[in-house]
């Protein structure tokens, strides 16, 4: 059921939230999730941001308008804290360390992927697509066309962030809260002395974020593991009002952390099922095929069925690392199966 309070970006307004804390809605062109909300925490020597948006020229212009509407100079920002290197998160975060001299901080997993991925050339991530996508079982159509429209690479942060740190934030305790799962390095940024906690993309209050596998068929992680354990670590923070990066803000972080958790556990569960169901051990695609997404799976264009592979990818992933299926390996498509019972 959806409820009500989703709301256009055109309706989105800047917000003084008190306790020195405000949100600007970021616009993210062209991408149904509408907006980023990107925060400013203000401190004597100057406010810091956490995350900073889209990079496009309209999302500058929300942003540094956004900022001046709440009484805010963006060449007064003293840094920015990502709270994950996603182009919605970290985009216009060079832009504001170009024109304020901030600092960009970001956690050393996801300091790590940026680094990978300045590093990486285009015809490098092609292959690299195109051997997991037949790996997987993918079809021709959907090889060539999710290779298409890359965000350029995020900016390298100035400072790199460990579980527990705290923000350079003066008269403020502002903490790093490692939260991998959506992505390796995510944090969500406990404001100690507010009882709130930015939660970036980690918990949102009507949507979940994405957790994928790449490259779909990698056997030496397991995000969704790592993000269910994320979802009991901010339930362990107690009952903190959410700052969410997209959506709407909410109260309890640690009630609604439950109702993901509970989600992705039911997933898992009716994901065993089905492989139990079948004589034959199935490829990722036949899997992600016989999921429920928000559209059918016939209906879904490359990028998003590349994006539901890899979720099918990780829901398999956590089931074969909690020892509930196996994966059958030899041929070069990798396919899953069920253990016997
Ligand atoms: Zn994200
Ligand atoms: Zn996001």
């Amino acid at each position: 059921m959806r409820k009500t309070r989703r709301r256009p970006y055109s309706e989105q307004r800047p917000r003084d939230l008190g306790g020195g804390v405000s949100s600007v809605p970021v616009p993210i062109p062209g991408n149904p999730l509408g907006y980023t909300l990107v925060y400013a925490v203000d401190s004597p020597r100057g406010p810091v941001l956490v995350d900073a948006g889209w990079h496009h020229p309209d999302a500058w212009e929300a942003l540094r308008g956004g900022l001046g509407a709440l009484g805010i100079d963006v060449t007064t920002v003293q840094g920015v804290v990502v709270t994950h290197f996603h182009p919605d998160h970290a985009g216009l975060a060079g832009r504001v360390r170009e024109v304020s001299g901030a600092w960009i901080a970001m956690h050393e997993a996801d300091a790590a992927l940026v680094r990978l991925m300045r590093g990486f050339a285009d015809g490098d991530h092609r292959g690299f697509q195109a051997d997991m996508l037949r790996r997987a079982g993918a079809g021709p159509g959907d090889m060539v066309a999710v290779s298409a429209d890359r965000p350029r690479a995020p900016t390298q942060p100035d400072r790199e962030l460990g579980d527990g740190d705290l923000i350079d934030l003066p008269g403020r305790e502002l903490r790093a809260v490692h939260t991998p799962g959506h992505t390796p390095g995510h944090i969500c940024l406990h404001l100690v002395d507010a009882g709130r906690l930015f939660t970036g993309d980690h918990v949102l209050p009507d949507i979940t974020p994405h957790v994928g596998v790449y490259p779909y068929d990698r056997d030496d992680v397991d995000p969704l593991g790592d993000f269910l354990d994320s979802l009991d670590r901010v339930g362990e923070l107690g009952p903190l009002d959410g700052l969410p990066a997209h959506e709407w803000t909410f109260p309890d972080v640690a009630a609604r952390a439950a109702e993901i958790r509970r989600h992705h556990e039911e997933k898992l569960v009716r994901l065993a099922a089905l492989l139990a169901e079948r004589a034959e051990p199935l490829t990722i695609w036949e899997v992600a095929a016989m999921m429920t997404w928000n559209r059918p799976w016939a209906d879904l264009s490359p990028v998003p069925r590349s994006m539901a592979a890899g979720e099918a990818a990780a829901h398999l992933r956590a089931l074969e690392a909690s020892g509930r299926i196996r994966r059958v390996s030899g041929l070069d498509t990798v396919r899953f199966q069920a253990l016997e019972s």
